[in-house]
């Protein structure tokens, strides 16, 4: 099975991945028997909540994170673990709506997103296989003066160390005949998504913050000093509620989920190549991206195999034969790697939004959420969970930044919604062909 439906109550366990099967040790995490009282209640396990667990019990802060299934179970479990800098909607969002003060401070927040999560790593020894280095490539001439128009905005507004590759360079780099030109970025890079979700939730509990795994929230009400959460056999109250189920929250909050969309997205992940082999795949080791809308993402794993992501699927529906498909691409993309077998698939759902900026948020006076990271999740989670933590300690400034920029339900309401935005993805389909 690939993907588990948003709402699958009954679900506890990871789905079988590579992650799944490399993941670090993890305590067991009794759900919430009981009432409880604490100073943050935080709903998600992910990287978001996970982070914000931490920055919070950091501060000294009592928090109870409450987790539907366990640890790592959604996106932050499953990812493409691509390291990258930067916004999935580029800045012309931001422009259209700030200062061009505050739109510098906005793009410094997202460096110090990328920046945040290596020094996490660093200060609570996170064994996620973290590796230096993204590359954005060109598959058409179009592609390439869009990375050079992104390499000369980066660099107006302060970002060292881009290279932009030409069509030998990245030949010589990444063995795949479609690619014309690249951009290099040795500030991203990629890392064990799920191990490095576990380490931050490992570092929260030893900070003091308690997590529930099995514990859906079901309701939650804001009361005249806080909020009151409700889940099937326990209630948290707590000063503030921070909300990071991100692409499975829209059914128990409708309130911000109009503004999201799961997207379905897929991996799959070779045997074990060989270090060779690999090295002469992607001979720098770094994370790939293209620049099609509907995009391929890939890199080597650890222990030497190739994951390759793409293939969205916007129904909610799990395509029956997306793993045969997705192997098809990834021989298309290496046809060195005929013959070799798939060994997993799986995939999971990202969270976008209609501009492609995360939406950040308050609902009522105690209620913080932050999603829609639209792709970009694996470097702008950590930054949210610290910029969460710092509202409680009333320091609000720098997740207004964020809060400020406006963001437009999609349209068609609940029944309509997915079609509509299946048919604008056809369309940026046919351009992606052109
Ligand atoms: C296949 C795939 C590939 C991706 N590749 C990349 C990539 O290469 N680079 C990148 O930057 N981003 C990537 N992303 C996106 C990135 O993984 C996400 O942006 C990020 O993990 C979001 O983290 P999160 O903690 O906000 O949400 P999640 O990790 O989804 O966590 C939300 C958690 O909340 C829980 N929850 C929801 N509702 C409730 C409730 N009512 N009660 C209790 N618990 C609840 C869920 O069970 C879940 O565990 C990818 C995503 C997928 C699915």
């Amino acid at each position: 099975m690939f993907l588990s439906a948003p709402p699958a109550a009954s679900v506890t366990a990871l789905p079988r991945s590579y992650y799944a099967a490399t993941a670090a040790p993890r305590p067991p995490r009794p759900a919430l028997g009981g009432d409880v009282t604490a100073d943050v209640c935080v709903v998600g396990a992910g990287m978001t909540g996970t982070a914000a667990a931490l920055h919070l019990a950091e501060r000294g802060y009592t928090v109870h994170v409450l987790e539907e299934h366990v640890t790592g179970f959604g996106a932050s479990g499953r990812s493409g673990g691509q390291l990258i800098a930067g916004f999935a909607g580029g800045l012309g969002p931001v422009r259209s709506q700030l200062d061009p003060a505050a739109v510098q401070a906005y793009w410094d927040l997202g460096v110090e997103a990328v920046t945040l999560v290596k020094d996490l790593i660093r200060r609570h020894d996170i064994a996620c296989d973290l590796v230096s280095g993204h590359v954005d490539v060109a598959l058409k001439a179009r592609h390439v003066a869009e990375l050079e128009a992104t390499a000369a905005e980066w660099q107006r507004l302060g970002y060292d160390g881009l290279d932009l590759w030409d069509r030998e360079t990245i030949r010589a780099r990444v063995a795949s005949p479609h690619y014309v030109g690249a951009l290099y970025d040795p500030g991203g890079g990629h890392l064990h998504p799920l191990n490095y979700t576990l380490g931050l939730a490992a570092a929260a509990e030893r900070a003091g913050a308690v997590i529930h795994e099995g514990t859906p929230m079901q309701t939650f009400e804001e009361t005249r000093d806080g909020v009151v959460v409700r889940t099937p056999h326990g209630t948290v109250r707590a000063r503030w509620l921070v909300l990071c189920g991100n692409a499975y929250l829209w059914r128990t909050v409708p309130a911000i989920g109009a503004r999201i969309m799961p997207v379905g997205t897929y991996i799959v992940g070779t045997a074990p190549l060989g270090a060779a082999r690999a090295r002469a795949l992607i001979s720098g080791n770094e994370a790939v991206t293209d620049l099609n809308f509907v995009l391929n993402y890939f890199r080597l794993s650890a222990d030497h195999r190739l994951l390759f992501g793409g293939r969205v699927s916007y129904s909610r529906v799990e395509p029956r034969s997306v793993a045969a498909a997705m192997a098809r691409t990834l021989h298309r993309t290496f046809p060195d790697l005929a013959g070799v077998p798939v060994e997993y698939a799986w995939g999971g759902y990202v969270a976008i939004t209609i501009n492609r900026m995360p939406h950040f948020g308050r609902l009522g006076r105690h209620t913080l959420f932050a999603h829609g990271f639209s792709g970009h999740g694996v470097g702008l989670t950590s930054l949210a969970g610290k910029l969460m933590a710092e509202v409680v300690a009333g320091q609000a400034e720098r997740f207004d930044l964020f809060a400020r920029i406006r963001h437009l339900p999609f349209p068609g309401g609940r029944l309509l919604r997915t079609p509509l935005l299946v048919a604008a993805m056809m369309a940026h389909r046919v351009r992606d062909w052109l």
